[in-house]
């Protein structure tokens, strides 16, 4: 194993790489590093995210960069404006020993005049993705002739975003002479055709990662049914105090549901996902690399330029349809010489999936059982001791107080003390879980769910379409029938319109209290439905007995959103909340738990 010095780095990159922390050189730069700094030879290499890619292409580039020059010598590109913007600012840090070096990032949806001016300026390295780079050049801003590195980072993620016709004009305004560096986790035939036309006689390197999951992963399984995938997700945030962790969605909604849901439920989470204004998903970001935002939901895209390490868990609430999108997901934790957990949530239906995932990790999934109340009651109370142990105790502030506390405890003894002060918060997590039910295994192909006679389903007119989810259906319901204390059975939520069980001692209240009721400006109608015990062929009805698979039950498990449905008791809310991110004594993260108070 070498070091940095070996590879031909000059003191002012070896300082900074050692205030970064980098001791040695990880197995792709050994061998990036070397190459490019001595043979103006194109490169193509097998490098995923976490590999240390950024530093194997840009550490040499900074080697060789002529800062009396303000010309731009090098253009990285890379698929989404926060990995460009990650990219840029490691160069940054690796650049901070150099005397007049710029480094630029320049992407979409940020003001296109400040980039402009940083152009201006001069920066020896660009880095920016596909189309804002494009627009530069068209607007004569950006000016490539003088550039001697191309870099094609996530190489295989840029084609797939659809950005060909901009990297191919991007190749097109630099000059032949360059030396082009193609980086990609995969080669499809797109990312094979890009370095068949564009590059001359590419060398080839990958550091024997190509593909394979790093050995620090342990890869694990949940079946269970599509129903019970969210209480399974809960279930495995709540046996972990300590995660911090992705979950990875397929689609924005999905995104954007599951978020909602966790923070309703009073979870440390947030969403990531293109939807959101730059400026919000620069706040997420930040939050969850601060650590004070434990579960971060997100698509695979959004996700991309997001570099944190220490992530405990990768979640795949749904596993996604590329097999090698599993990869870049699972090789997010790991990393840095931790160990983490990839988990993937299947149901019987996707058991499918793993196998081809299994071949390209080269590693078997473990398939694991969700656990049970009693299971995450016993994390949690000793996750709750070793944080009463470890508790920093700030003598100075607390002396004053304490004569009148031993005063108020008097008569009771330590046994008695420690039992008392442990049931503060262990109380209210047992009663969350009691008569917890077994998610494990997926029977929904093989039960039909019948419907249960203490409740009354009602149709209401208001769907998918208009944004609802079941968190903000209970809240409708919430809001007009304004009785906490009414349980809420199956949700449906369709298109147009969506189902909901109540307690039916509370059916003429519903319909009474929903007469003038309105969602987003819109009328509320709703009436009393009845489910078909089975599937008809012929008769149309709202329910659509083969719909009510997909439906949620809120009230029949021991889970926490039990609490939203029927207490409503916001103390008792809050203080779940506190609970489950006590985060065993690590301060950043009870900052983030002061911020939900
Ligand atoms: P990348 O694959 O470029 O996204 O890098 C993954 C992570 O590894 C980043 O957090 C880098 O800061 C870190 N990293 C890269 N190279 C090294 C190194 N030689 N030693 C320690 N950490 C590194």
């Amino acid at each position: 194993m070498s070091i940095f010095k070996d590879l031909g780095l000059n003191e002012a990159i070896i300082s900074a790489l050692e205030e970064l922390g980098y001791e040695k050189p990880t197995p792709i730069q050994e061998i990036a590093i070397p190459q490019i700094i001595n043979s103006k030879a194109d490169l193509k290499a097998f490098a995923q995210t976490g590999t240390g890619k950024t530093a194997a292409f840009s550490l040499p580039i900074l080697e060789k960069i002529d800062v009396n020059s303000k010309n731009t010598q090098a253009i990285i590109l890379s698929p989404t404006r926060e990995l460009a913007i990650q990219i840029a600012r490691n160069i940054e840090e690796f650049s901070k020993n150099i005397k007049n070096f710029h480094v630029l990032a320049v992407y979409g949806g940020a003001d296109i005049d400040k980039q402009i001016k940083g152009l201006k300026r001069g920066s020896q390295i660009v880095v920016g993705t596909p189309g804002r780079t494009v627009d530069l050049i068209k607007r004569g801003r950006l000016n490539l002739k003088n550039v001697q590195w191309l870099v094609l980072d996530e190489a295989d993620e840029m084609l797939n975003m659809g950005f060909k016709d901009e990297l191919d004009k991007v190749l097109e305004a630099t000059p032949d002479t360059k030396q082009t560096l193609l980086f990609s986790a995969t080669f499809p035939r797109e990312v094979e055709a890009i370095a068949k036309n564009y590059m001359t006689k590419p060398v080839e390197i990958s550091a024997g990662t190509k593909n394979v999951g790093a050995d620090s992963v342990t890869h694990e399984y949940y079946l269970v049914s599509d129903r019970n995938r969210y209480q399974a997700l809960k279930r495995i945030a709540d046996i972990n105090p300590d995660i911090y962790s992705i979950v990875f969605c397929r689609t924005r909604r999905e995104t954007k549901d599951i978020a909602e849901k966790l923070i309703a439920d009073g979870y440390n989470a947030d969403a990531l996902h293109g939807d959101l204004s730059q400026a919000q998903r620069d706040m997420v970001m930040q939050k969850f690399r601060n650590k004070n935002l434990q579960i971060l939901v997100a698509t695979d895209v959004a996700a991309r330029g997001l570099d944190v390490t220490g992530l405990t868990h990768i979640i795949n609430y749904k596993l996604p349809d590329q097999t090698e999108n599993y990869t870049h997901r699972s090789g997010r934790t790991g990393r840095a010489g931790k160990t983490g957990i990839s988990i993937a949530l299947i149901t019987n239906k996707e058991k499918g999936k793993l196998r081809p995932i299994e071949r390209r990790i080269n590693k078997t999934f473990e398939h694991k059982q969700v656990p049970g109340g009693k299971e995450i009651c016993e994390k949690q109370l000793y996750s709750l001791i070793d944080k009463v142990h470890d508790i920093d105790v700030n003598e100075k502030d607390i002396k004053d107080y304490m004569p009148d506390v031993y005063k108020k405890l008097e008569g009771l003894d330590r046994e008695e003390l420690i039992k008392r002060f442990v049931s503060i918060e262990f109380n209210q997590f047992l009663s969350y879980y009691q008569n917890s039910r077994d998610l494990n295994g997926d029977d929904s192909r093989n039960k039909e769910r019948s419907s249960d006679d203490s409740f009354t389903r009602f149709y209401i007119n208001i769907g998918k379409m208009d944004d609802l989810n079941p968190a903000k259906l209970i809240g409708v319901i919430n809001d007009n029938l304004g009785k906490k204390n009414a349980e809420i059975g199956q949700i449906e939520i369709l298109k147009s319109f969506s189902f909901f069980e109540i307690d039916k001692n509370f059916r003429d209240e519903v319909l009474e209290n929903f007469k003038n009721a309105e969602f987003n400006n819109r009328n509320i109608i709703v009436e009393v439905t009845t489910k078909p015990k089975t599937r008809s062929r012929g008769k149309k009805s709202f329910g659509g007995g083969d719909r009510n698979r997909g439906g949620e039950r809120r009230s029949s498990d021991g889970d926490r959103n039990r609490s939203d449905n029927r207490g409503g008791d916001r103390d008792r809310n809050r203080s779940n909340r506190d609970r489950s991110f006590s985060g065993g004594g690590d301060r950043r993260k009870d900052s983030g738990r002061r911020r939900r108070d």
